[in-house]
């Protein structure tokens, strides 16, 4: 049935270009959610218009850009079922709030029967509300009973709008300003890119109300402690953003260099697998002196690979995905690098496009620890069974990806390249930041129903 996991890009503006610098926002943060876009706004009551499918295939441009109100939130979504319908896009909304987030509410089926963890916070509020609480307390009682990661923009129908983040700060938000216009972003580089200033991150646990006259209001709930998502640097931000203060591009520099410190290979050129594995790389040759070669040639035409419904769906994609410059390979020894593993059948698919070019030996160094564990915090992890490092040792991974060695980064060496203790390291360890603990069997079965 349905899975809710899921990655997604959020925006919102408070001013005279609000519509504008949330749509363009959400075009920015197209790297975040391909599956649908939206964008709810006031005009008279609330209204949501979204599509699926990228920002501009997804919603009428001239449309949305004729869309005079001054408050507005968007959001893009990448879920992973492959059948992706307008109801589950998001903003989700009544005639009282409208939501757009990121993240997971990892005990929302804990509450009732709900379709997904949007729709329950969406009821939670929207009741809350109903029974006269005022917007800011009803955010802070979902925060005590929600457990889970959740960076999300509110608008209600008094033109207020809200910015979240979870108390543990799992997925990135960010307040800024264009021009006169406030603005919220799941990542800094799409409010620069619009000609914007960043203000802050959003803090662990913070609540910023925008009132309609401009007004800001900020409350904290307690924070016990700070978890950025360590994925959100090693592949899933844009590399030109900053996170939590810290460079993403840099850090995954950082990655490369400690892989090449830390996990030599005798090499004769570095090789990344296109795009998010490239800095990864360049930190890598420029320690190691072993020279960078892009070898891999990413088509245009490619598809997501990952975000297929099925495994079959995804290794026929990954067949275009790439191409290969043969006499750049031929002959040579490989460090082959990417950013992370996760069904392993990204790196399956090259190193054969590798052997059959002619390559006498490909040593596989990955960006990041083992993949081990599903994540229930907003990225898109699959099951155990899915994961190939899930029960097996490097030796026995090597030989089915049919490499000559695999390394990966140690948990330890990772948050020493971000430069950041603090950070959710759950898909590798097992160690969930959660309020509580969850069976992972009872967890397995929620989220892939
Ligand atoms: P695999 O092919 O091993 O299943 O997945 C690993 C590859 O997918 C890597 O090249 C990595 O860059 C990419 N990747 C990892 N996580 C994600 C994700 O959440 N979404 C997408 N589109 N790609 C991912
Ligand atoms: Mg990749």
């Amino acid at each position: 049935m349905m899975k809710i996991k899921e990655h997604c890009g959020i925006f919102a503006t408070i001013g005279d270009r609000s519509v504008k610098y949330t749509y363009e926002g959400l075009k920015l943060l197209q790297h975040r959610g391909q599956e649908s876009a939206g964008i709810s706004y006031t005009e008279g009551g609330i209204k949501t218009v979204k599509g699926l499918g990228l920002v501009e295939e997804a919603l009428n441009e001239s449309e949305v850009l004729q869309i005079r109100s001054k408050f507005s939130i968007g959001h893009v979504r990448y879920s992973t079922t492959g059948k992706t319908t307008l109801q589950e896009a998001q903003p989700l909304n009544n005639d009282k709030l409208s939501i757009a987030f990121n993240g997971t509410i990892t005990n929302y089926f804990e509450f009732g029967n709900y379709k997904t963890d949007t729709e329950f916070i969406l009821d939670f509020l929207s009741k809350e509300i109903k029974e006269g609480k005022d917007i800011v307390d009803a955010v802070k009682h979902f925060m005590d009973i929600a457990d889970g990661a959740y960076s999300m923009v509110i608008l209600d129908d008094k033109n207020r709008v809200l910015a979240v983040r979870d108390p543990k700060g799992f997925r990135p938000l960010v307040m800024g300003k264009i021009d006169e216009n406030m603005v919220f972003s799941s990542e800094d580089s799409a409010i620069k890119q619009l000609g914007g200033k960043i203000i802050k991150d959003i803090l662990p646990g913070e609540i910023v109300l925008v009132n309609p006259d401009g007004k800001l209001l900020s409350e904290k709930v307690p924070s016990t402690s700070f978890h950025t998502c360590a994925f959100e640097y090693i592949y899933f931000s844009r590399a030109d953003s900053k996170i939590d203060g810290i460079s993403v591009y840099m850090a995954r520099i950082r990655l490369g260099e400690i892989l090449a410190r830390n996990h030599p290979a005798k090499a004769d050129i570095v090789v990344p697998i296109p795009e998010s594995s490239r800095p990864i790389a360049i930190g890598y040759s420029r320690e190691s002196n072993i020279p960078l070669e892009e070898a891999l040639i990413r088509t245009i035409v490619s598809k997501r690979s990952f975000i297929m419904p099925t495994n079959d769906k995804r290794k026929s994609v990954l067949e275009e995905k790439f191409g290969i410059v043969e006499d750049a390979v031929r002959d040579k020894r490989i460090v082959i690098i990417d950013d992370s593993i996760v069904r392993g059948n990204t790196m399956k698919r090259i190193i054969t496009l590798l052997r059959n070019s002619g390559a006498k030996e490909i040593h596989v160094r990955v960006g990041s620890p083992m993949i081990r564990y599903p994540c229930y915090m907003g990225i898109d992890f699959p099951n155990r069974k899915e994961l190939i490092a899930s029960d097996k040792k490097e030796e026995e991974i090597s030989k089915i990806l049919g490499a000559d060695s695999i390394e990966y980064l140690t948990v330890k060496e990772m948050k020493e390249a971000i430069g950041k203790e603090s950070l959710c390291s759950a898909c590798f360890t097992g160690i969930y930041p959660l309020k509580r603990n969850y069976s992972l069997q009872i967890m397995e079965n929620v989220f892939n129903r």
